[in-house]
């Protein structure tokens, strides 16, 4: 069965790959349509957004049996009002680095409390079925922003982020402990039991 993903970012598709290893799904991507542009992320939520991905990789596909699943997910910090949340990707500017975005929100915690520090990964995965039907799944992750960066794993705002109960950062603590606890781990491993 194949199963069109709605992403370029090549860090969630290893993720999704290594999550799909015993499953049937073979993972295809936008990457393979030379005429696919992703659209605009205009939803004012995650699950908005991963609605609006699917949706639109699911009218261009010919294939219309298909399973199309888009993914759109953050990082909330409680201390910064839930930002950067939704622009979590772009938190330091439209085509702003991992590193840039990093660098900002130590910056932004830099005026806060030490107290103040709590956060967590959101996740939406919103499927469109071969018989169109659409469903979604949301996976959370609660951790703490460290002080500094720590780790070489995982991508985006890994090296700030310590998972409850850990001591290290999420780019400290490798590839099977993100997938077995993650965000994205857990909405995809709702999906995937929802359908097999
Ligand atoms: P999206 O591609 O518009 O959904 O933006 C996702 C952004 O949220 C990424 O670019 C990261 O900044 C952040 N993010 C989402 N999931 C993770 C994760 O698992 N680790 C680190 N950062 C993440």
């Amino acid at each position: 069965m194949d199963l069109w993903i709605a992403t370029s970012n090549a860090h969630k598709l290893k993720e999704f790959i290594n999550l799909s290893f015993s499953s049937p799904f073979k993972i295809r991507t936008p990457k393979e349509l030379d005429f696919y542009s992703s659209p605009a992320e205009t939803g004012s939520s995650f699950l908005e957004n991963a609605q609006i991905k699917a949706r639109s990789l699911h009218k261009t596909l010919s294939d219309k049996k298909a399973w199309v699943l888009a993914e759109d997910s953050g990082l909330v910090v409680d201390g910064l009002g839930g930002l950067p949340g939704i622009h979590s990707a772009r938190y330091a500017g439209e085509k702003a680095r991992d590193s840039e975005n990093n660098a900002k929100l130590l910056k932004m915690m830099s005026f806060k409390s030490p107290e103040t520090r709590s956060a967590h990964y959101m996740c939406e995965i919103f499927v469109i079925s071969p018989d169109g039907e659409e469903s979604h799944f949301p996976g959370q992750m609660n951790g703490q922003i460290a002080k500094k960066l720590s780790g070489t794993g995982g991508f985006g705002y890994d090296p700030l982020f310590i998972p409850d109960g850990q001591t290290q950062c999420l780019a400290d603590l490798g590839d099977a402990f993100k997938n077995k606890h993650s965000h994205r781990a857990t909405a995809y491993k709702a999906f995937l039991k929802s359908v097999l």
